[in-house]
Parts: structure tokens; sequence; C-alpha cells
């Protein structure tokens, strides 16, 4: 007898491969991590309601703002995400609307403004998207399927830390390309399962743990986006990974874990340069 409450949140591979997902050797608390054998989109046995639990647990009004000491390094990588769509696009700062789905509290939204983009979010968490709107933005909470925005609203619609925790990318991807003006640009900021982290860590990874990171339970590699891409009328017009980590934090004696990180340093550059790094970034641009 099986229980609404046991039914997995995904149970095909969320790409829409034919065929089974087989078990892979990454083991979770909720059961191994199962693998399409088409794309090799790795997915999350959790339940539907061990996701819908994890996602409440995440809701807070700080939501995804940086601490102090953290905030230096993410502006600095907001400011080149949004140089890079700008020279993408082709198109003057402030002439270019931007919609970030999956907003949070604004931590990007309050870059994409100060740097002189027209921002605007989509955040279905209740509490993280007062805090943005309460900063000024204009945010629709809910999904970005409930928004319903008129078709061509968009120059760029941007999803960090978002695409993993969707059970159906493909319906998100559509209407992200339905919102984008022709030749819009799709960013994705995301885990890469192909990275040397990945191979190295496993399980220890807690990017793929559920607990540490609510509701992440689809994992993508570049093969994957670019099925994605295919599957929803984009082309794949970048992807770039970077960072490698051998070690979370407290996993190890202070001084052992010190080294590793010094030699995980040493591989960032080789990691970038062979696609190997653990975030991944990917520009995908709608064709017509
Ligand atoms: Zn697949």
């Amino acid at each position: 007898m099986t229980h609404e409450h046991d039914t997995p949140l995904i149970a095909s591979c969320p790409l829409g491969c034919e065929g089974t997902l087989a078990p892979t050797d990454i083991v979770l608390p909720e059961g191994p991590l199962m693998r399409c054998a088409r794309c090799g989109q790795l997915v999350s046995r959790a339940s539907v309601a061990r996701y819908e639990q994890s996602m409440a647990e995440f809701d807070d009004p700080r939501g995804t703002l940086p601490d102090a000491a953290a905030a230096p390094r993410r502006d600095k990588m907001s400011l080149r995400r949004l140089k890079l769509i700008e020279t993408m696009i082709g198109k003057p700062r402030g002439k270019i609307r931007l919609l970030d789905v999956g907003c949070s509290s604004g931590a990007f939204l309050r870059a994409a403004r100060a740097a002189g983009f027209a921002a605007e979010g989509v955040e279905p968490a209740p509490q993280a998207a007062r805090t943005a709107r309460a900063a000024g933005f204009a945010v629709f909470r809910g999904t970005l399927v409930e928004a319903a925005y008129p078709p061509h609203s968009f120059d760029a619609v941007t999803m960090f830390e978002v695409i993993e925790h969707l059970a159906d990318p493909l319906a998100v991807a559509a209407e992200c390309r339905r919102v984008l003006q022709p030749r819009g640009l799709l960013v994705i900021g995301t885990g890469n399962t192909a990275s040397w982290t990945a191979r190295v860590m496993k399980a220890r990874w807690e990017y793929l743990h559920i607990d540490r990171h609510g509701g992440h339970v689809s994992f993508y590699h570049p093969a994957s986006i670019r099925v994605l891409a295919q599957k929803t009328g984009f082309s794949v017009a970048r992807i770039a990974t970077r960072s490698v980590r051998f070690a979370e934090k407290g996993e190890l004696p202070a001084p052992l874990y010190a080294m590793l990180k010094v030699a995980s340093e040493l591989l960032n550059l080789p990691a970038r340069l062979a696609g190997r790094g653990h975030d991944m970034l990917a520009v995908l641009r709608k064709f017509d």
C-alpha cells in the first residue's frame, strides 16, 4: 500500500527523457540519487511531503541576503553576471528589463538596481518576498507560471539556485521563453554534477542535501542543461563552471581542512578551463 506521503516528488527524468532512472552510488538519507540513463540528470528520491517541508523550513525574511562577511564576494559575482547579460543582450543596461525568478529577499535585485538595470522579481516564499517588496521592488508572490506576465515582457530572465528545486523544469523554461523578447536570455545558475567536487565528494557534497539546502532535488550538468534548452526552444549561448571543493567546513580537523582548501584553490583555474567546476552558469538564448 502506498501513501500520498511517500510518493517520490520526481519519478521519471524531469527533462522528459524516456526510460527509467537507475540508482547511483551517491546515497543520501532519502535513498540513492537516481540517474537518467539518457541525459545523466541526477534526481533525489525525496517524497512530496519531505520536499514541501524542506522548502517551508527555508522561508525566512532574510532569505538569501548575504551576511556582512559574504556580501563583497556576492556583490562581485552579481556584477560579473550583470555585465555578461549587458554584453550578450547588446543594449545599454538602462534599457534592459530583467526578471529574477526565485528572487528570495532581493539580493540580486539590489545589485541589478544599483548597476542601473530595470529589475523585478518572482518569489513563492512569503517572508522572503515581503523583504524584497519592502526594498521597493515589484515582486510577484508565487510561481512564474502564476505570475502570467504578458508575452515578450523581459530582455533577460535569471534563475539562480532555483532550477535544482523544480520537479517540472520544462514547464518553467517554456514560460521563461514566453515572457522573453525574441533573442532574450535565460540565465541559469546551478550546481554541476560533472564537477570534480561531485566526483570526489559524492554524498558528502552538502549541495545534494535537502536538509542543508531546502528543496534541492534535481541536479544538472552541462549535457542535461543542453537537453533542457533543446526541448524548450533555446540555444545554448554559453556554459561556464567554476570552483572546486573537496571537503565541507567542519567535516575535518581544521588543519587538514585548511590544507585541502589550498589544494582545491590551486585547481580552480584548471577546473574552469576543463568545465569541471561545481558552480555552473548557463546562458540560453531564445530563438524563433
Ligand atoms: Zn534525462
